[in-house]
């Protein structure tokens, strides 16, 4: 995991109504997400991970909670 502070463009958008408490996505990205004390996935910081870390995090989610935006053009960069 990268230490160096990092400048993202990718935003992430979370829906904890979809959550199903996996932790998938704390695994890979546990300087972003986080799971909150209902059980649910919250967010820490938008800049905790890299753009692939925190994009390799929402392709993990088996239910597709976590949507990425990339913030320089506007796109959805997953899901696709
Ligand atoms: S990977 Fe998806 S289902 Fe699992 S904790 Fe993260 S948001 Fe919730």
């Amino acid at each position: 995991m990268n230490e160096e502070p990092v400048m993202t463009k990718y935003k992430v958008v979370i829906d904890k109504n979809k959550c199903i408490s996996t932790g998938s996505c704390v695994n890979l990205a546990g300087l972003t997400f986080k799971l909150e004390e209902d059980g649910k996935v919250g967010l820490i910081d938008q800049d905790g991970n890299s753009d692939e870390e925190k994009t390799m995090a929402a392709r993990a989610c088996p239910v597709m909670a976590i949507k990425i935006i990339n913030t320089a053009t506007g796109e959805t960069v997953w899901p696709k």
